[in-house]
């Protein structure tokens, strides 16, 4: 089992991380002036990089956001990050 590093609580057991999203990745606004294909490749489409990629990840058990720089070719953890204003 791989270990992430919440920057709140210290590495702890990828079962206890949730994905969110590709960091980066914003919901198009006014929403009711969007495009569907617009609102579509919002929905649907994401860069899914094969190697360094940075993505909003929640620590289910402390609930914070954060981001996460990793490898998505050899898993490996490059860095992370808080989020501020991202206690939702
Ligand atoms: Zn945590």
């Amino acid at each position: 089992m791989q270990q992430f590093p919440c920057p709140f609580c210290g590495p702890r057991n990828e079962t206890e991380f949730h994905f969110v999203v590709e960091a980066g990745h914003s919901r198009p606004e006014p929403a009711d002036q969007v495009s569907d294909a617009e609102w579509a490749e919002y929905l649907y489409l994401f860069k899914a990089p094969k190697g360094a990629a940075s993505e909003v990840w929640v620590h289910l058990t402390c609930r914070e956001y954060f981001i996460m720089q990793r490898d998505t070719q050899t898993r490996a953890v490059l860095g992370v990050q808080t989020l501020p204003g991202a206690d939702l």
